[in-house]
């Protein structure tokens, strides 16, 4: 039986990923990191210091010192708190509604550290989410895409893998959630081609949030039913 729903919040319940890319790419650029913003789509839901490190390693085939990492993660965090205006992804109301009316827990697991998101995530939906029913970047030590948030998802909402179903926009997070032995629905909110998605091994494809309101209900049926 399914009894839990696991959210990646970046690009399913918020719309914020272009002023991730945005400011990430702003941070690459004022420190002459090699980079292409197109791959910090591919990246999402690493730690941030996994993706500077990755830049660093590009650039200067070494890690980011911890002072450069803690410094850059302060400045792409002040650039996307400038950049994001909050605003949620269409549909997710009726999602997260519909998700408990199907009698299923809600949890978040999420790669995202940005208090500017996580704080005002009881605000934007009220009583869905709470402090002991979420994994963020403060809680995991590897971060996506290996299983670690997931299986700590799991333990959280007490649940086993085959009673869970991930909801995901990035092919890291489904490389995670897959990982973790949980059946995964990709949605596809961003520019990335399907097949990358595809590729990393989700079980689902869709494309916005109203098509996983319209089709949730009958996809939960049919995992019952196996
Ligand atoms: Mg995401």
């Amino acid at each position: 039986m399914i009894k839990a729903v696991l959210f990646d919040m970046d690009g399913v319940l918020y719309d914020s990923m272009p002023a991730h890319i945005r400011a990430w790419s702003e941070v690459a650029s004022r420190h002459n990191l090699l980079h292409n913003p197109h791959n910090f789509y591919l990246w999402e839901g690493r730690t941030g210091d996994s993706t500077i490190n990755i830049l660093f390693q590009d650039t200067y085939r070494r890690d980011a010192s911890p002072e450069q990492l803690r410094s850059l993660y302060a400045e792409k965090a002040e650039l996307f708190n400038r950049y994001n205006d909050g605003r949620i992804m269409s549909g997710v109301q009726e999602v997260l509604k519909l998700t408990r009316s199907l009698g299923l827990d809600l949890l978040i697991v999420t790669g995202s550290g940005q208090h500017s998101l996580l704080d005002t995530l009881e605000a934007n939906f009220p009583g869905y989410f709470t402090k002991d029913k979420m994994v963020t970047s403060f809680d995991v030590l590897i971060g996506k895409p290996h299983p670690e948030p997931y299986l700590m998802g799991l333990r959280k909402a007490g649940v086993e893998a085959s009673e869970a179903i991930v909801v995901e926009n990035a092919p890291l997070g489904v490389q995670s959630a897959k990982a973790a032995g949980i059946f995964t629905i990709a949605v596809n909110t961003g520019p990335l081609p399907d097949e990358v998605l595809l590729d990393a091994g989700a079980d689902r494809l869709l494309h916005n949030m109203a098509e996983l309101a319209a089709e949730l209900p009958a996809l939960v049926g049919s995992l019952n039913s196996k």
